[in-house]
């Protein structure tokens, strides 16, 4: 057998095994990887490809950034998991580094975006005393679980599996009066994403949450930010709610928090108090140490290597670049993003795009069909960035002829 075939062989046995042995809830496209580096990935046949879009977000510092391997390498050799009805110290430092970059209060530690997400609508219900509903967006998303399904604007992903919890209410996004329009007796909170990732790269307007802020806070209501995608310094603040200037009163972090180790957490302002008493709520992983050792190395990376100015300078080169590829091909009808979380949305169909770029081995996304999406590492460099580009453009020119 020549090298050729038993590297072949091997993503083909992959993908047998996969067909009979993994439920097949993704659409996933035919790579199999193995390593990963900063913004570089290898596939099991050894080839390099270009992430300009590293584990959908979670990929914050890149693959295997170097001060989260060796925290997690020596974590792992101290202690993995610590019950909850014992204490850790990391836990504690890595809910005071949350809170000190975020707002006064207290946070719940758990494993996923969804995770934390519920937690959020467990902890406004609580607080609400009886009030429950929920005001939510079209096209958000917030995860896959019921509650986090109920409120996820889109049918599309609800199709099969009535009936979910009630209580959500949907309106159309940067839509203040819609809002209002919304609001009953029974509403406790406003779910928000500052920038609809799923969505599309659509970005709140400051005035859209500086007006959900003031209105939350005369009918006495909750204003949750969900910073799954968009929070840690993606968008070249720590969270983008900071964009506007407020302060939201839940906050949900998950994604790039643990620098590719599974974690979410939600912020619960002081001004709230202890809603979420002992026994009301919990997650048996939550607060991991190696997710606690994690996402403190990912705190201290960003601030060590001044990510949040890398975020916001190669964000503007790479929107810049994009515009300019706009001006060039009428099949670019938008450019939209702030910090390294850019959307180009296309007057076609983008998955034909996605492929050819991963044929030329640069791996991207595209959201709601027309949409690509980049959310490179804060980490990549300047030559990447113009590669990806190159490369974009190339697969743009050759799939849209434009
Ligand atoms: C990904 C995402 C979620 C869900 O996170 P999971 O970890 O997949 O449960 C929730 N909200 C937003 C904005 C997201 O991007």
């Amino acid at each position: 057998m020549n090298q050729h075939t038993l590297t072949l062989g091997t993503t083909h046995n992959v993908l047998q095994r996969y067909e009979q042995y993994v439920a097949p809830t993704y659409v996933r496209q035919p790579l199999v990887l193995t390593k990963g580096k900063g913004s570089r990935v290898w596939d099991v046949d050894g080839h390099e490809y270009l992430d300009l879009f590293p584990g959908w977000g979670v990929g914050l510092l890149g693959h295997c950034h170097r001060a989260v391997v060796q925290a997690l390498r020596s974590q792992s050799g101290k202690i993995m998991h610590v019950p909850n009805n014992f204490l850790h110290p990391l836990q504690a430092t890595l809910a005071q580094a949350i809170v000190q970059h975020a707002f006064d209060g207290k946070v719940f530690l758990a494993n996923s975006g969804a995770e934390a997400i519920e937690g959020a609508i467990k902890c406004a219900r609580k607080w609400g005393q009886g009030r429950f509903e929920i005001i939510t967006m079209e096209r958000s998303f917030h995860g896959r679980t019921l509650a986090a399904l109920a409120a996820t604007g889109q049918s599309k992903y609800q199709e099969g599996f009535a009936p979910l919890p009630e209580g959500f209410r949907t309106v159309p996004f940067n839509d203040l009066e819609a809002v209002k329009h919304a609001m009953t007796t029974n509403t406790v909170a406003v779910l928000v994403e500052p920038i609809q990732g799923e969505g599309g790269i659509r970005v709140a307007s400051r005035d859209y949450l500086q007006g959900l802020r003031r209105l939350c806070t005369e009918r006495q209501l909750l204003l949750i930010m969900d910073e799954v995608q968009t929070g840690m310094g993606r968008t070249g603040r720590w969270f983008a709610y900071q964009h506007a200037e407020i302060e939201p009163d839940l906050l949900v972090l998950a994604k790039g928090l643990g620098g590719g180790f599974p974690i979410g957490a939600l912020v619960i302002h002081r001004r709230l108090g202890d809603v979420l008493g002992p026994g009301t709520h919990a997650a048996t992983f939550g607060g991991n140490p190696l997710a606690c050792a994690c996402a403190l190395a990912v705190f201290d990376a960003i601030e060590r290597e001044a990510l949040l100015e890398r975020a916001t300078t190669l964000g503007r080169f790479l929107v810049e670049e994009l515009r300019i590829l706009q001006s060039r091909h009428a099949v670019i009808s938008d450019v939209r993003g702030v910090g390294l979380m850019v959307g180009v949305e296309l007057a076609v169909p983008g998955q034909p795009i996605v492929d050819a770029c991963r044929q030329r081995r640069v791996l991207i996304n595209c959201t709601q069909a027309r949409v690509l999406r980049l959310l490179p590492a804060l980490t990549v460099t300047k030559t990447q960035l113009i590669q990806g580009l190159r490369i974009l453009t190339a697969s743009l020119v050759e799939g849209c002829h434009a």
